[in-house]
């Protein structure tokens, strides 16, 4: 079946056809890295790594690129409280996001362009834009025209009279139109700032997302998401700004989430009204919270719900115990056995083929159909029971086997897609870095013993450059992460 998703920009569901045969092209915008993440801010990268993991389940080539607004006046705010340089402030709390992503289990995208190694780029589409007519100087600062550009307010569905009537824009004096937009700041005394040809300034936010997506992903890119909150105006600007520069669509189609509402008064204490996601992960798995936020679909606004998490944390748990319960059946090996005639198999047997086939279906179809990780998500747990029912009674016979393996692989097939891996290969993948660790710091002894002390140093800097710092300890040397 094809894929079918709702695109913001004509308002209804339409089929998927890639620019390019066989390759998906997706842009996120991605976070303003001056604080931790909550699990609200976390939605969009859950959702947008199911979608890319069902992408690829379908054989799509994915590239995949997402931003990090890394100048902003939130982060020089926070630079200027706590006097460090704003690249410090962005730095740290890129690492931060990057420590809480992986715990929800999410991928990395293929690139992850930042504003600050992007301004040349930036200054060459502002000049562009300046030579078409789309943008105007005044004093420094370089301002979109919206009024040149015919199709503005295409995909928030309105017209620029209604938003000029709807918006209460502060009076900007320097502005021909209120919805113009800046598209470069003019330096204010002290604050960070690049050179240009209109003076020292910095760029405005909505132009990054538009460079960044042309430059690593081409016009007319397939996907560009975000929340519903960024619909207007950021979208609307980038679109603008991308179009009136190169000419072509920007983007094929437009995919907005909800977003998770933080104004249920069942709120513990302990977590406050907005939960962090490693607030959340003292008391819950990352799994769980993934859970959590699979369980509605996409466009569906969540409100924040404590014991909807915990349910979430118990889900997790049954799914974990229906894989452990499987391995001890069957091992950790996966290799296919022939399937078994039907007219061989016990009843049980083809009840549970006959199961599994069809969550594969109805997985299939509820992804098909806008990302319908909500229905998916039931599936999984469907063929969980399944599972569980017929492993009440001991595998009887070798074609009874055939097919539980089969079984288990749709099982595994849906969980990886929706990125419920199994927390017995994350302990692996640490297990095994321990272990590589510990190779290194025994190559490095063994320098000190043949007072190779420069090599000794250069293994533990680099090391440190990785964020592991080596400890002497009565045992022996021991390792932590910083
Ligand atoms: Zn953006």
């Amino acid at each position: 079946m094809s894929l079918r998703i709702y695109n913001t920009l004509t308002k209804g569901k339409e089929e998927f056809r890639p620019r390019e045969a066989n390759k998906a092209s997706i842009y996120v915008c991605g976070v303003t890295p001056y604080n931790y993440c909550h699990v609200g801010n976390a939605r969009p990268y859950v959702v947008w790594d199911v979608f890319r993991r069902y992408l690829e389940y379908k054989g799509y080539e994915v590239h995949h690129v997402q931003n990090f607004t890394d100048v902003d006046d939130k982060i020089l705010a926070r630079a200027a409280e706590e006097d460090k340089r704003p690249a410090e402030v962005a730095g740290k709390f890129i690492e931060e996001y990057f420590a809480d992503l992986d715990g929800l289990g999410v991928k990395r995208a293929h690139v992850y362009p930042k504003v600050t190694d992007h301004i040349p780029d930036i200054i060459r589409m502002v000049q562009g834009l300046l030579e078409k007519g789309y943008a105007y100087q005044v004093n420094g600062d370089i301002f979109y025209d919206v009024s040149q550009f015919k199709d503005y307010g295409k995909l928030s569905g309105r017209s620029l009279e209604e938003l000029r009537a709807g918006a209460r824009v502060e009076v900007d004096e320097r502005k021909n139109n209120p919805m113009d937009f800046a598209l470069w700041k003019k330096a204010k005394p002290g604050e960070i700032s690049w050179n240009s040809p209109w003076g020292q300034g910095r760029p405005g936010w909505h132009i990054e997302c538009s460079v960044m997506a042309l430059k690593y992903l081409g016009e007319n890119i397939d996907f560009h998401g975000g929340g519903v909150d960024l619909v207007f105006p950021h979208h609307e600007n980038e679109i603008a700004q991308a179009e009136a520069f190169t000419g072509q669509t920007f983007v094929r189609y437009w995919l907005h989430n909800g977003f998770v509402n933080f104004s249920g008064e069942k709120m513990a204490k302990s977590l406050g009204n907005v939960v962090s996601i490693r607030e959340a992960r003292q008391q819950y798995s990352g799994m769980a919270v993934r859970l959590y936020l699979l369980s509605t679909h996409y466009r569906s606004p969540i409100d924040f719900d404590l014991e909807k998490l915990a349910a979430a944390q118990k889900g997790w748990e049954r799914l974990q115990n229906a894989q452990e319960a499987l391995e001890q059946v069957l091992g950790k090996t996966t290799e296919e056995l022939p399937a078994p005639p039907q007219e061989e198999l016990s009843e049980r047997g083809q009840k549970l083929i006959k199961g599994a086939q069809e969550a594969q279906a109805r997985f299939e179809e509820a992804m098909d159909d806008d990302f319908n990780t909500a229905l998916a998500v039931g599936v999984l747990f469907d063929l969980t029971r399944e599972i569980n029912s017929f492993l009440r009674k001991p595998v009887a016979s070798q074609e009874e086997k055939a097919v539980l393996v089969r079984a288990r692989k749709i099982f595994q097939t849906i969980s990886d897609v929706l990125g419920l891996v199994s927390a017995t290969e994350v302990g692996d993948e640490e297990k095994l870095v321990d272990s590589l660790i510990q190779i290194i710091i025994e190559i490095r002894q063994k320098a000190r013993q043949d007072k190779d002390y420069a090599r000794a140093d250069e293994i533990r800097d680099r090391l440190a450059q990785l964020g592991i710092v080596l400890e002497d300890a009565p045992q022996g040397v021991r390792y932590r992460r910083k």
